[in-house]
């Protein structure tokens, strides 16, 4: 046991298991924007290094099309519904979720939470440009923030050892790592040894948001649940990952009419 751990273990600080619903075989959290954030929140505090998976349905249906994926999204000590089919296939599998938990939301969330409770953080993914536009946001908006690096996600072998070694330095309590899946949480899963992390959160483009590069929808679109339509318009490049989510609805619905069958 580490300090953190022994730590913890004397609190009893370890928390009950969040409630969580099976999609296609993975369990996803049944919280609110707000107790997920706390519940990420207790994870960056928990003993040893813990990380979050935020879902949308093409990386669901990508794990459970792939057996090398799959314990990616296993292993991970939370997945939170990042995207509204997963919402729906919640809902029509007879299980619903309380709302959608988009990993942008929990970026903002944390950090500000971070910023209160002097938590260390560090950004690594995006362009050069993106990443350094994030961090000036974030401390733009938080001053007192202890943003403790950033990198880009674009590296070679060599320079991903410099980067390795500079995160250890500067030991982050939550790593933000927006590189897209599964990218994103292999770099976690390779070098988990390496890093001495409270919490990595895997958040996908959220710095080109977050740093301006690229806008998100409008809350009338939101609202209207059309957020992925809007990505799709504003970078028409992703629409060859489209077809995802009509065969993630079909693997739900053959899992609807397993179970319907099982009378589960
Ligand atoms: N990216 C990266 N390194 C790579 C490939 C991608 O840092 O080798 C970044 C890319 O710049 C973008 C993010 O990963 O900011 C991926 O965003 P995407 O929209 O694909 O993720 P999603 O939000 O759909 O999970």
């Amino acid at each position: 046991m580490n300090i953190k751990e022994e730590t913890a273990a004397a609190a009893g600080e370890e928390k009950k298991a969040p409630p969580t619903v099976d999609i296609l075989g993975f369990a996803i959290a049944n919280l609110d924007m707000t107790e997920a954030a706390a519940a990420a929140a207790a994870l960056v505090d928990a003993p040893g290094s813990r990380r979050i998976v935020t879902a949308n349905a093409e990386i669901l249906y990508a794990a459970h099309q792939s057996p090398a994926l799959a314990p990616l999204l296993r292993t991970a000590d939370l997945i939170v519904p990042d995207g509204i089919g997963v919402v729906k296939a919640a809902a029509r599998l007879g299980r619903p979720v309380k709302e959608r938990v988009a990993g942008i939301d929990l970026l903002w969330r944390l950090t500000e939470w971070a910023a209160a409770n002097d938590r260390g953080i560090y950004l690594l993914g995006a362009q050069p440009a993106a990443v350094a536009g994030a961090a000036a946001v974030l401390l733009k908006k938080w001053p007192g923030l202890r943003l403790v690096g950033w990198h880009d996600g674009y590296f070679d072998a060599e320079e991903k050892e410099r980067l390795l070694r500079g995160i250890a330095a500067v030991r982050p309590d939550i790593l933000f790592v927006a590189m897209g899946f599964p990218a994103q949480d292999r770099f976690f899963t390779d070098h988990q040894e390496r890093l001495p992390v409270g919490l990595t959160v895997g958040v996908g483009g959220s710095f080109d948001v977050v740093g301006g590069r690229i806008r998100r929808a409008p809350a009338p679109v939101r609202r209207l649940n059309l957020e992925w339509a809007w990505r799709f318009a504003q970078n028409p490049r992703r629409l060859g990952r489209f077809w995802a989510l009509p065969r993630f609805l079909l693997a739900v619905e053959r899992q609807r009419r397993r179970e319907k069958h099982l009378g589960q």
